[in-house]
């Protein structure tokens, strides 16, 4: 009797060891979910969009000699992946790969990429990227050519401009212009269909990317693709600023009024909780505002 109890209770500990770690299993598999298959689409000219696999959206530029990458995916994996889908449509070699900032959904792929590429950031994007990059394999991959605020890069006639307007999404966000197609990559500069997100610890600043999105509205283009959504035109930046500007002036009534940061959250419906559990915090645009406008100069 003694022994059929203590079998019983092994058996309910077996099940429940059993339950427990299918669990942790589960919640591993949801964690991380595989991304979808990469697709290569034409935008202008050479000028291709690469979605799918993991991390942003990146672009490519088959030039006269060279490819050139704008932003490497987010790990080597979707990076070479996407090498593969470059090399369907032709055989001239990556020289250059450009970022539009420091982000890991836009850098992490970089090792990816074969050694003898240049790598080609904002001096600020590079600076970020160095205290990120922590593993000897990824500080090979350390952008070695910077600019501050304007590079040009030609391929045969062709002009690719690389402009910097300041702290906005980052402290060196990148607008990588192509003059003759009218196209410009804008990275996370752009946001659909949600706020913009901004990150305060790179010295990224609502202000600042109203001022760059104006910058933006100034260039010779009708294409502007972006990190997470699908190419955006004029009149989408356009309702992008008036979006930021509205919820400025909101929210500085609001201080004005003497309400605290929880009471203004509250009157646009901002619930500040990581997306996953346990996972990070993105800071809502409410919050940064709030910050920008009450932290003494
Ligand atoms: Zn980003």
């Amino acid at each position: 009797m003694k022994n059929n109890c203590k079998l019983f209770f092994l058996a309910i500990i077996v099940l429940y060891l059993f339950i427990f770690i299918n669990a942790q299993q589960q919640q591993a598999t949801q964690a991380k979910p595989t991304p979808s298959p990469i697709t290569v689409s034409q935008v202008k000219a050479d000028i291709y969009e690469v979605k799918g696999g993991s991390g942003a959206n990146c672009g490519f530029f088959i030039g006269e000699k060279e490819v050139m990458v704008i932003d490497a995916k987010m790990d080597a994996e979707s990076a070479k992946q996407m090498i593969a889908e470059i090399k369907k449509l032709t055989p001239k070699p990556i020289k250059y790969v450009l970022l539009t900032h420091s982000d890991g959904d836009h850098v992490n792929g970089l090792t990816g990429f074969s050694q003898d590429i240049t790598i080609i950031a904002q001096q600020q994007t590079r600076k970020d990227m160095d205290e990120a990059f922590k593993e000897p394999q990824q500080r090979l991959y350390l952008p070695g050519l910077t600019f501050s605020e304007r590079l040009k890069i030609y391929s045969g006639n062709k002009v690719i401009e690389l402009l910097y307007f300041g702290p906005a999404h980052t402290s060196g966000d990148v607008v990588v212009y192509f003059p003759d197609e009218k196209v410009a990559f804008i990275g996370d500069l752009f946001f659909r269909g949600r706020d913009p997100l901004i990150h305060r610890q790179k010295n990224g600043s609502s202000f600042g990317l109203v001022n760059v999105l104006r910058e933006i509205l100034k260039l010779d283009a009708d294409t502007f693709l972006n990190g997470h959504s699908d190419p955006a035109s004029k009149a989408d930046i356009e309702g992008l600023i008036k979006s930021i500007e509205e919820k400025q002036s909101k929210i500085k009534a609001l201080i004005q009024e003497g309400k605290s940061l929880d009471e203004i959250k509250k009157v646009f419906n901002v619930e500040d909780r990581p997306t996953q559990p346990g996972g990070r915090r993105w800071m809502s645009l409410v919050e940064v505002i709030y910050l920008e406008l009450t932290e003494k100069k």
